[in-house]
């Protein structure tokens, strides 16, 4: 059993395993590489799944085999982007998301309370509260009701999970919320201020991470740490590259995600120390006859038994091995990563 208040305090990373596996790694292989949390997706699990059905066949960690601590998303961040962007039909309301399935025609009813019910059946250990995530750019106005709305649904959130499953402490699941407020540092504060005051097990920083400039909004980063009790969950959602991670880091944050580690892995972008920023592409010509391992100070079974020149081939030709050895090698980049921040 995964002690989630020890993790609380320790720096995590955790790769994004969308529809219940992180692609091309086995749940062995991902144990091996000292990853100790993942995050799915809720929307994906209800869509392809069906949370009673993950729930019948024992929850998601029995279903993968998984001993590590799962993080869910409330599935708000998707189904809101999926109907605004036209692709999927529904309507976003007051409390919450109607929406339609492409997949099988099922008509969903995202809510405070059904977002809770979901990630419960889902059998994550650390849960999200429902948010109003916008797209960027927001006029004041905008973030103002974005701020209101959340603060609202983090409420019942919290009430219903209270009410229906004893909270915290009878369920032994985690209940966090986002804070939004986009990049204004006096919304992101009260924001942050009045669901401090609701109490949470973690905070989460919602919204755009980086600026137009793909530059990290450290200012609004920390106007949330300044504004939330200690001794809680901080996690940077969306973050990062290595160094935004260490700039994130450096201000409190402890626990991180991004899709980049193995989708980057899949397309021959690799992390490592030897290079400069921190980044190869194995698939260059030059790599075609090196003989070094990916990275000289990592100690994963990639860079102990391969070289270079092997990963280079496999990707160069699209071979699945290859991905799986340099997702291996990748996210066991982001764990040393992450016990290097101390
Ligand atoms: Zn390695």
């Amino acid at each position: 059993m995964v002690d989630i208040k020890q993790l609380t305090n320790e720096n995590l990373f955790l790769p994004d395993a969308t529809r219940g596996a992180v692609r091309f790694v086995t749940t062995k292989q991902l144990e091996e590489t000292g990853i100790k949390a993942l995050v799915t997706n809720t929307l994906h699990l209800l869509i392809h799944y069906g949370a009673d059905h993950i729930a019948d066949l024992g929850g998601i960690k029995k279903l993968m085999n998984w001993e590590g601590m799962v993080l869910t998303d409330s599935g708000g961040f998707q189904v809101f982007s999926l109907i605004h962007s036209g692709k999927w039909k529904g309507e976003v309301h007051e409390d919450g998301a109607i929406f339609k399935s492409p997949k099988e025609g099922n008509t969903y009813e995202l809510t405070p309370e059904s977002a809770i019910d979901i990630q419960m059946k889902i059998g994550s250990d650390v849960m999200v509260c429902l948010d109003d995530c916008r797209k960027t750019n927001l006029t004041r106005k905008e973030a103002e009701i974005s701020v209101e709305r959340t603060v609202k649904w983090a409420q019942r959130c919290k009430n219903h999970f209270e009410k229906e499953y004893g909270g915290t402490k009878e369920s032994g699941r985690f209940l966090t919320c986002v804070v939004q407020g986009a990049n204004f540092l006096d919304l992101r504060a009260s924001c942050a201020k009045d669901l401090s005051g609701i109490g949470f097990d973690g905070y989460n920083f919602g919204g755009f991470v980086v600026n137009e400039d793909g530059e990290l909004v450290l200012d609004e980063m920390i106007a949330v740490i300044e504004n939330t009790p200690e001794e809680t969950i901080k996690y940077a959602m969306g973050v990062g590259k290595p160094e935004d991670i260490r700039k994130a880091a450096s201000v409190g944050y402890k626990w991180f995600d991004t899709v980049l580690v193995t989708r980057n892995a899949r397309h021959g972008t690799l992390y490592s120390s030897d290079v400069k920023g921190e980044v190869m592409r194995i698939t260059n010509a030059k790599y075609s006859n090196d003989l070094r391992p990916i990275d000289s100070q990592c100690d994963c079974e990639v860079c102990q038994n391969h070289t270079r020149a092997y990963i280079h081939h496999l990707l160069k030709i699209g071979e699945a091995t290859g991905m799986t050895l340099a997702s291996i090698h990748n996210l066991r980049y982001y764990h040393r990563l992450m016990r290097d921040l101390g």
